[in-house]
């Protein structure tokens, strides 16, 4: 019985690493011996050389630094196809700047990421289900920053707050976000591509901002079955978090630092919850950050989660590669 729970509480939460691939621009200066390896005859293992010592992390799934979009969103659709089913689904992007967050859960025209993917299955699973179900799908976007909450889908990106409903459930809400049906696949583009756009352009210092603010993409689907009348209420988060890298190491100060204060209270408080629902533990510590806290009806029990960490190959990096992936493997 303990078993089977524990089999059950290890396949509600994956934990996959995604190895960045040497780019062109990556290969200037100092530091560019590459240092990760990963093993084509064993998918859940990524080795790191650190002055002359190697250490082999294991994982739920690695990617090779070739792996495709599309490989990546297969690892990521049945957690998408169970939200149609009334799941609630957290997928992060964790990982340093520059190590393929955004490329990861965004993507670009071409290569398109997890966000538009998701999309994209959903609209295809809810036309093959039109004959006994009809569904509605409404999206909102937020992005966290220094704590504090903004719409990303209002014009000049309102600052939200979060509350809990009066009516005695206990349940969360946020007075004022804007929610938009969804009609179709060409309609979504146009929404995350707002959402896109004013991440950027709500901060001052448009790629500093984005790189230290959390975004996150909430899509609600509800569900009502044709003949019975039973409702399904889904939910699915897709989270590109802030830049894991510690700056205070490099020695900074003032709205930096606090900056940097605010992410690093607000991962590890995203770790605390994820190790306390595998330990099974009673108390799951939601409260300790605007990001557990607003994610906390999708985190519980009976939801499910995946968390990708990105890495980066190249020995200027080791450091944060060896942080990411021990976050990796603590909530693994
Ligand atoms: P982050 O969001 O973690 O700061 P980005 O996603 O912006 O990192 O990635 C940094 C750069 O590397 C971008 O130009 C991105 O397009 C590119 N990149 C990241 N991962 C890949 C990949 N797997 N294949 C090709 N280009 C990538
Ligand atoms: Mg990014």
């Amino acid at each position: 019985k303990y078993h089977e729970q524990l089999v059950e509480l290890k396949g509600n939460i994956r934990v996959l690493c995604r190895v960045k691939p040497v780019l062109k621009e990556d290969q200037h200066n100092e530091g560019q011996t590459v240092v990760v390896s990963t093993d084509p005859n064993n998918e859940s293992a990524v080795t790191v050389l650190n002055k002359g010592k190697s250490r082999t992390f294991e994982l739920d799934k690695v990617f090779q630094p070739q792996a495709t979009q599309e490989e990546v969103f297969q690892e990521i659709e049945p957690l998408v196809t169970s939200c149609i089913d009334g799941y609630h689904v957290c997928i992060f992007a964790y990982g340093q700047t520059g190590s393929g967050k955004t490329y990861t859960m965004e993507g670009t025209a071409e290569n398109p990421g997890i966000n538009q993917r998701a999309l994209k299955h959903l609209f295809s699973e809810i036309e093959d289900r039109k004959d006994m179900w009809t569904y509605s799908v409404t999206v909102s976007s937020v992005e966290i920053y220094n704590e504090v909450l903004r719409d990303l889908l209002s014009k000049d990106g309102e600052k939200l707050d979060i509350k809990i409903n009066p009516d005695g459930t206990g349940q969360l809400h946020v007075p004022g976000l804007r929610l938009v049906e969804v009609k179709g696949f060409q309609h979504i583009k146009k929404i995350l591509a707002k959402a896109s756009r004013n991440r950027v352009t709500f901060g001052t210092q448009m790629n500093h901002h984005s790189s230290r603010s959390h975004a996150l993409l909430t899509i609600t689907v509800l569900g009502t079955d044709l003949t019975t009348g039973t409702k399904t209420s889904g939910k699915l988060n897709l989270v590109d978090l802030a830049g894991s890298e510690r700056v205070w190491k490099s020695g900074a100060e003032g709205e930096r630092l606090k900056e940097a204060q605010n992410i690093n209270r607000s991962l590890l408080a995203l770790g605390d919850v994820i190790q306390a629902l595998r330990g099974r533990q009673t108390h799951v510590p939601f409260r300790n950050s605007r990001l557990t806290y607003l994610l906390q009806d999708s985190l519980g029990k009976g939801n499910k989660t995946a968390m990708v960490v990105q890495i980066s190959t190249l020995e200027r990096n080791i450091e944060e590669t060896m942080c990411s992936l021990k976050f990796a493997q603590r909530v693994c």
